[in-house]
């Protein structure tokens, strides 16, 4: 309920303004994003890698609207990947790019033509792209553009959420030699004709992924802070014989910091999603949505200010 509530405000402009202008956003902000530049996306990203962390950088943005947005994000990236390159961060940092920031919903060809530019420059500065996943109404057109993309850049990485009820299928044809993929729970409100509803369906269907994928030929990339799912991972991991190069673990920026210690302490790659950038409204909303604790981080913040 609270998570349908809050996944409903990510989509109001009027409360984006209100959260956006309140005094306590700051604080709140800054626990998940790096910053708004590009210089804090890399202040923060040397630090991860000296901890022995591997690093995936999200600028924020989607739903873009014009052609001159859509440019601007390519070119946030590229200029992001120069960056990169020139400070020895590559290969240990990659990037995460959604598609819809690169116009996806208003012109395909534009979204192609842009992202196929990043995947150049990520070529260029010795490192690769993930397509982050995002509404299941834009499933079959990133699948398509991934396809596309891979002849070229057979190192792009795919995300498939476990929510949906299709992606069982889609991680089997996706668990092939090289391929990488990125495996989530799955982060926006979707229907039950498309996802299943209840956590214990959810979480099942991720097992029964992680399976596919960690018995296939592909890299895996385990994507979830839930402990239960964690521990399984590395049971199955040992089980199917998976070495610390042949798949890792990702987590989001500040969220159990301790836990990804632990998991690279063990001898896992564990890479930190970091996202940064000035857009950061409907990727907060979704973090606040998927956790209580967070939300009443946020009220304390707006409390401890009021
Ligand atoms: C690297 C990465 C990339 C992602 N990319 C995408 C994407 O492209 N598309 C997409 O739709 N979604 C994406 N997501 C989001 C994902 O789909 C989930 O919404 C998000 O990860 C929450 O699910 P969870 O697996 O962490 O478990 P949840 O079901 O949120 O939590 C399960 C358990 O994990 C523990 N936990 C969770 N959060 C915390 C916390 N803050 N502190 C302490 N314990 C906690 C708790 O024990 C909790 O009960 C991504 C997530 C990650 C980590």
């Amino acid at each position: 309920m609270l998570r349908s509530v809050i996944l409903a405000a990510s989509r109001s402009s009027r409360i984006e303004r209100l959260v956006e202008t309140a005094p306590f956003t700051r604080d709140v902000v800054r626990r998940f994003v790096a910053g708004t530049a590009t210089d804090d996306a890399l202040r923060a990203t040397r630090q991860l890698v000296a901890d022995g962390l591997a690093v995936s950088i999200d600028h924020l943005g989607e739903d873009t609207v014009t052609g001159e947005q859509a440019i601007a994000v390519r070119d946030a990236y590229l200029a992001l990947l120069g960056r990169l390159a020139e400070a020895g961060l590559t290969p240990a940092t990659e990037v995460s790019v959604k598609l819809s920031a690169l116009g996806q919903r208003f012109d395909e060809r534009l979204a192609r033509d842009n992202v196929r530019a990043i995947c150049a420059a990520a070529e260029a500065a010795g490192t690769t792209v993930t397509l982050d996943m995002e509404d299941h109404t834009t499933t079959d057109s990133t699948l398509d553009i991934l396809t596309e993309l891979r002849k070229d850049f057979p190192g792009t990485g795919a995300v498939l959420q476990a929510y949906l009820r299709r992606t069982e299928a889609d991680c089997r044809d996706l668990a092939t030699a090289g391929s990488r993929v990125r495996l989530c729970k799955g982060a926006y409100k979707e229907p039950e004709s498309v996802a299943y509803q209840s956590t214990q369906e959810v979480d099942k269907s991720y097992v029964r992924c992680m399976n596919i994928l960690l018995s296939g030929a592909g890299y895996p990339m385990l994507a979830t802070h839930d402990p239960r799912l964690i521990a399984i991972a590395e049971d199955r991991s040992r089980w199917f014989d998976r070495g610390p190069d042949e798949f890792e673990f990702q987590m989001l920026y500040g969220v159990r910091p301790e836990e990804q210690a632990r998991l690279a302490e063990a001898g896992h790659t564990l890479r930190v999603y970091l996202p940064y950038g000035t857009d950061w409204y409907g990727y907060l909303m979704r973090r606040l949505a998927e956790r209580p604790a967070n939300v009443a981080f946020f009220a304390r913040a707006l409390v401890s200010r009021g």
